[in-house]
Order: structure tokens, then C-alpha cells, then sequence
């Protein structure tokens, strides 16, 4: 029986993945050994229950007692932290989905890939902070890491069976998010509800608003460089709003193969957890007469800076990577508080990585995870500091 842990078992991502394994069986075909969640105790607690982990992690220790009380009688153990969370990562299972949002994500992921199994990767700001660190141990480990955003897990699709020295261009779909249609004046005063109201995919808050702000497809064409190892002028954005070509790879005879699909996480999740064999999905399938056409168009760089800020980031990488998506979550915050516009968090993340320049220049092969945190906790503090000075001029 194949053993597997989830990481993040509460969030968007998380409750499809147990959505897929309960609907091949759950417990009595797969033995699971990990599932955290940050707050929701009482979910995390009947998921546990449901699925028979060994071991549920909640993110903050206060909230231990009460998980223990909730799984009380269950079998399941309690645990909670930081700590907690590594050594859940440390019980070796074949099979881990990496998906809790955000920087949190990182170390429990590289840890998981001691075991040498499969990292089933939704946490991208991993390859963004890490993505040569993680690699590099992913080889040393003989661990294979499966992509389940929806577009590198297209890419991957279209990869199979070619040559990647053959590819000429890899073309990363975006819908544009909630405002895409909006006047590029009127964004400065976008409300987060506004921000939130995405055209096509069903996701976490901060994932949405990072599709309206495009910040999310910057961290994807950071997440196709250090996955793929493509060269950054390989790599382009185009938006198409309908969604249903997740990505496209271009070869250098001009063929490109596209990815197509309903917009339901759950394929790319079903494709990490099945491969390298397909297994049927409960995922709608297309009615190409109905949808009758595709559009595309380009994406307008002054409306998405972050677009521009991904290419500064992919040509110094290093620790750049670090301090981009650290801003990012910084500036999110933000926004979301109701402290920053819409438009600020490009400014702030624009800003950090100006000052932390002269910090960012550790060689690939020379950076550590505690170089990747302490550059995260480096920038976070700038952003918050920048963000303070702004609110003073205003
Ligand atoms: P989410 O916010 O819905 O869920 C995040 C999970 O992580 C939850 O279980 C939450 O409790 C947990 N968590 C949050 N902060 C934590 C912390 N500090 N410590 C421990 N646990 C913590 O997020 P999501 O939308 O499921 O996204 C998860 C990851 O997958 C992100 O990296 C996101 O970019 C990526 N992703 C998501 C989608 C999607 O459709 N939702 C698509 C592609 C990629
Ligand atoms: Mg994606």
C-alpha cells in the first residue's frame, strides 16, 4: 500500500488532493501518514479521522490542546509547529503533497525529499526561494518532484516523450485574474473583494489576488526556469481568458503541443498522484463545439510590473528569488489588511529588491536554506519598513 502525507491537507489545494484519495479509497488503499493544516483544527481533525492518519500537525502551538481533544479516541497523534511540521516531513511516505501556501512551505518540502519517494510540488514559491537548492538535493536524494501548478504540470504533459534540448519556447497561460478587463487608471483603487472575484479558477485568497496582480504568473515563470532549466527569453506569458489551454510547449520544428483542459485543479493534482499512469478523473470534460473559440492576447507590462520584475529576478537568481517572493507575501499582506492599493504591492516588491541588491549576490551552487531564510526574514522586514514609509508620505 502506498504511503502518503499532505502538507497544507486544509488549504484549496489540500482538500482536493483528500477529494481524489477518498474517492480512490481513502484509507483502505492508501496509508496516510502526515496531514497538517494551519487553523482549521476542526477540519484537520475529521480529515485525519476520515483518511486514519498517523499524525495531524496544526501550524501554531497554542492551538495543540485543541486538537489533541479533537482527535481524542481517534488514534491519530497531535502535534503542532514549525518543529512539529519537519518532523512530520522527517516519517518517511512515498508519496507527499507540498501545499501549504507561501515561504512556510519550503523547509518541509525539502526535508520530505530525504525519503527519496515523490514530492508532489503545489508550493511554487519553493522552486521561486529555492529552486537550485531544491533541485540539487532532489537529485542527491534520487527523489522525483512532480509539478501540480496547473501549468508546469501542462508543460510536463507536452514534455513526455520529447527532448528538452528540442524545445524552443515554453508559452505559460494566464486568464489576467479579476480586473484583466479593467482600465488600467482605474487599478490603483481595486478593492481586494474586487480582486477576488476570479473569472475561471476557484483558489486560496492569496493565490487570487496574485492572479489579478499577474504576481502569481511572475512566480511561475520563475517556477518554469528552475523546473525546466530553461533559458528566461524561452520562457513567455500570454493571457488567454478562457482558460482552457493551461500551458504550451514550442519546439524548434514550430510545432507546439498545448495542454487542454476544464480549469479543476484536480487533474493536475489526479496526474501527480497517478503518474506515470492515467487514471480516470472526475473532472468535466470539454465540449469544444460549445466553447466554438480560444482567444489570446498579449499582456500589457505596465499594467502587470511583476511581470517585468520575475525577468530581474531570473537574471540575478541566486537569492533573488528569496527576497521577491518574501516582499510579495509582505506587500499581500498588506493589501489584504487594507493598508496598501492595489498597484503598491509592485512598488513595494520593486523597492526591496532595489536595497537588498548588494545582499543578493550568493552563487547558486553556494546557497543554503539558511541563506534562503534569512533573506526571506531580510526582505520582510524592508517591505514592512518601506510600506511604513509610505503610509508616513501619504
Ligand atoms: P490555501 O491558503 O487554500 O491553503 C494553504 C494551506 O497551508 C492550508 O492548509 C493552511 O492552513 C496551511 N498554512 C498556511 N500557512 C501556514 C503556515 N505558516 N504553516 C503551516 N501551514 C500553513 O492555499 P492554496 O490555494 O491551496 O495554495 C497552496 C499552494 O499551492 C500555494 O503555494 C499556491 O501557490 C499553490 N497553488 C495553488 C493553486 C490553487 O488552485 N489553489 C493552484 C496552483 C498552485
Ligand atoms: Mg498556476
Amino acid at each position: 500500500m502506498r504511503s502518503i502525507s499532505i502538507f497544507g491537507a486544509t488549504g484549496s489545494i489540500g482538500e482536493q488532493t483528500v477529494d481524489l484519495l477518498l474517492r480512490a479509497g481513502g484509507a483502505g488503499t492508501h496509508r496516510v501518514v502526515a496531514l497538517t493544516g494551519g487553523r482549521n483544527l476542526a477540519r484537520l481533525a475529521e480529515m485525519a479521522r476520515l483518511l486514519r492518519a498517523e499524525i495531524a500537525v496544526c501550524a501554531d502551538p497554542r492551538d495543540l490542546r485543541e486538537l489533541r481533544e479533537r482527535l481524542a479516541g481517534s488514534g491519530v497523534e497531535a502535534a503542532a509547529g514549525p518543529e512539529a511540521l519537519l518532523e512530520a516531513a522527517d516519517r518517511p511516505a512515498d508519496w507527499v503533497m507540498s501545499a501549504i501556501v507561501g515561504a512556510a512551505g519550503l523547509a518541509p518540502g525539502f526535508r520530505a525529499l530525504r525519503h527519496g519517494g515523490t514530492l508532489a510540488l503545489a508550493n511554487k514559491e519553493s522552486l521561486v526561494t529555492a529552486g537550485p537548492l531544491l533541485m540539487a538535493e532532489a537529485a542527491r536524494q534520487r527523489a522525483r518532484i512532480l509539478p501540480v501548478d496547473s501549468e508546469h504540470s501542462a508543460i510536463f504533459q507536452a514534455l513526455v516523450g520529447e527532448d528538452i534540448a528540442a524545445v524552443e519556447r515554453i508559452i505559460l497561460t494566464a486568464s489576467g485574474g479579476a480586473l484583466r478587463d479593467w482600465p488600467i487608471e482605474r487599478l490603483a483603487a481595486a478593492t481586494v473583494a474586487e480582486a477576488l472575484a476570479h473569472p475561471n479558477w476557484t483558489m486560496g485568497h492569496r493565490i487570487t489576488i496574485d492572479s489579478a496582480s499577474m504576481f502569481n504568473k511572475a512566480l511561475e515563470v520563475i517556477e518554469t526556469r528552475e523546473f525546466f532549466g530553461v533559458a528566461p527569453e524561452q520562457i513567455e506569458v500570454i493571457i488567454h481568458p478562457e482558460s482552457l489551454i493551461h500551458s504550451m510547449v514550442g519546439y524548434r520544428d514550430g510545432a507546439i503541443m498545448a495542454h487542454m483542459g476544464a480549469p479543476d485543479m484536480r487533474h493536475s493534482i489526479g496526474y501527480a498522484l497517478n503518474w506515470p499512469e492515467r487514471a480516470p478523473l472526475p473532472v468535466a470534460r470539454l465540449d469544444l463545439a460549445r466553447i466554438g473559440q480560444l482567444t489570446f492576447r498579449a499582456p500589457d507590462l505596465q499594467r502587470y510590473p511583476a511581470l517585468r520584475l520575475a525577468r530581474e529576478v531570473m537574471a540575478r537568481r541566486g537569492l533573488a528569488g528569496a527576497a521577491f517572493n518574501a516582499a510579495k507575501e509582505v506587500a499581500l499582506d498588506h493589501f489584504l489588511a487594507g493598508g496598501i492599493g492595489f498597484m503598491d504591492m509592485g512598488c513595494v516588491v520593486e523597492a526591496v529588491l532595489e536595497v537588498l541588491d548588494p545582499e543578493l549576490g550568493r552563487e547558486n551552487d553556494r546557497m543554503t536554506l539558511e541563506d534562503v531564510q534569512a533573506v526571506d526574514h531580510l526582505a520582510r522586514q524592508r517591505a514592512g519598513e518601506i510600506v511604513r514609509r509610505q503610509a508616513g508620505e501619504r
